[in-house]
């Protein structure tokens, strides 16, 4: 009785560290000021399979960042550099 308690806490604990991970941003690391949209090879890492920006709390960048960033991919989808959606055949 005793036992099963202790791990349904022991679960509840691990949920809880993995949920509010910390993350660092990348662009804070390096300093980063401007995010060029011709830089695809960052652009695709925060980008989903489906061509969709990621979230904050998925790619662990920081709210400044995330703005540039997201200004960044969609300046490079006008530029017909990045998809605006990745079509899934059924
Ligand atoms: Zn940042």
């Amino acid at each position: 009785m005793r036992d099963q308690k202790n791990r349904d806490q022991k679960h509840k604990d691990q949920k809880f560290k993995r949920t509010f991970r910390q993350q660092v941003c990348a662009f804070c690391v390096e300093n980063v000021r401007h995010i060029d949209y011709k830089d695809l090879a960052t652009l695709r890492r925060f980008v989903s399979e489906r061509a969709k920006i990621r979230p904050r709390r998925s790619s662990g960048v920081c709210a400044r960042h995330q703005r540039i960033l997201a200004q960044a991919i969609k300046q490079a989808r006008n530029m017909a550099l990045l998809p605006f959606v990745v079509e899934h055949y059924r």
